[in-house]
């Protein structure tokens, strides 16, 4: 299939990008580098020993997108590109609204300009809000509690309201939950440009000695341990479910949402250990305050996409560790660090 990834640099987007080469799909990545770099790409050619086009494109850039479209004229889009970060979306609302909402429509926009009916977008599981009930399913409460939250939940809203104007249109809405690890190879990974706000790549960076120790944000939650408990799934699986989607919005029309995630929960010491015996060392911590807007518990009931898309997580907890120690020893700053 010809497919367009935008933020197909990304985190989740480039390890996507050698799953799908790797199924013999034809790519075009579109990104603006706004949170990746060039170097990812170059890993992923000569990982994959496969090329694909690229343009230097902003999803903001309507008219732009649409000349894109024109010359690629892809049979379904991947939408990846967005801003990810809950806080800086709480100080930044409208960046935020901008790039996530008016992107998207953007990407709509360009797909009706040249026919293309099939759209897998990168939900989240903060649409969610706050749990009423574990594990999560698909009919849960549509409640997201930040600016991030709400951007990804009315983009989800625009993609069902496109699909049910066009009955031959299908979408695919990955509700991810907590990705983390790195390609088996090490090369590529997750390289956040500031601090990082999520757990496992600070307690990468404690690792390979970039932060001196983890802040442990509560540890009187109800939970086994009473620190936060999240669903972690590998981003190695998270890849393989994109390709099981585009193969489920090829053969199926209607636009639906997918958890994705692996069922199970794994608290914030629970991560810790983990890591600490991926890289040989304990690493140091300290427990403090309750990070404001977190949750006790967050896990997935990932039937639909284990019924639906015929897909289903396979990495465990020392494969998410090993990987991403592999990547973070391997690269200490990054990409950056040519
Ligand atoms: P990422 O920041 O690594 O990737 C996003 C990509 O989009 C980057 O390459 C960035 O340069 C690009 N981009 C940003 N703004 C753009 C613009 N205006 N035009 C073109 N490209 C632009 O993030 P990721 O972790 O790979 O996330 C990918 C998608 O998945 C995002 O939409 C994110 O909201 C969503 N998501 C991520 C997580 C997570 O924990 N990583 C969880 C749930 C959902
Ligand atoms: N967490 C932590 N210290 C950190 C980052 C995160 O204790 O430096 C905890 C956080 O409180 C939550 C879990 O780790 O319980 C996962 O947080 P993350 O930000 O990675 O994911 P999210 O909360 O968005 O699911």
């Amino acid at each position: 299939m010809d497919v367009l990834l935008t933020g197909g640099a990304g985190y989740i987007g480039s390890h996507t990008l050698i799953e799908l080469l790797a199924c013999g799909h034809r790519i075009h990545v579109a990104d603006n580098f706004a949170n990746s770099s060039p170097e990812a790409l170059n890993r992923v050619r000569s990982l994959s020993n496969r090329d694909f086009a690229f343009s230097r494109a902003d999803v903001r850039d309507r008219a732009a997108l649409i000349a894109l479209f024109q010359e690629f004229r892809p049979e379904a889009v991947i939408h990846f590109a967005g801003l990810k970060a809950v806080g800086e979306g709480e100080a930044k609302p409208l960046d935020y609204y901008e790039t996530n909402v008016a992107g998207t429509m953007n990407v709509l926009d360009a797909m009706n300009a040249v026919q293309c009916r099939r759209i897998v977008f990168s939900s989240s599981a903060t649409v969610y809000g706050e749990p009423e009930y574990l594990p999560i399913d698909e009919a849960h409460p549509l409640r997201p509690a930040s600016v991030y939250g709400r951007t990804k939940h009315m983009a989800e809203q625009i993609i069902a309201d496109w699909g049910r104007a066009r009955p031959e249109a299908s979408g695919a809405l990955l509700r991810y939950f907590n990705p983390v690890g790195a390609h088996e190879s090490g090369r590529i990974g997750e390289d956040p440009h500031d601090v990082p706000n999520n757990l496992m790549p600070y307690i990468s960076q404690v690792a390979v000695g970039r932060r001196a120790k983890l802040s442990i944000y509560g540890d009187d939650y109800d939970t086994r341990d009473g620190t936060g408990l999240r669903d972690y799934i590998h981003v190695a699986d998270l890849a393989r479910a994109h390709v099981a989607a585009l193969d489920y919005a090829a053969a199926h029309q209607g636009v639906e949402a997918f958890n994705i995630g692996t069922g199970a929960g794994f608290t914030v010491h629970e991560m810790l250990r983990a890591f600490s015996e991926a890289c040989g060392r304990d690493l140091p911590y300290e427990v403090t305050a309750r990070r404001p807007g977190d949750v006790a518990a967050c896990v997935a009931d990932p039937s639909k996409a284990n019924r639906l898309l015929n897909w289903r997580a396979e990495r465990g907890l020392p494969e998410m560790s090993r990987s991403a120690w592999l990547w973070q020893s391997g690269n200490p700053n990054g990409y950056e660090a040519l």
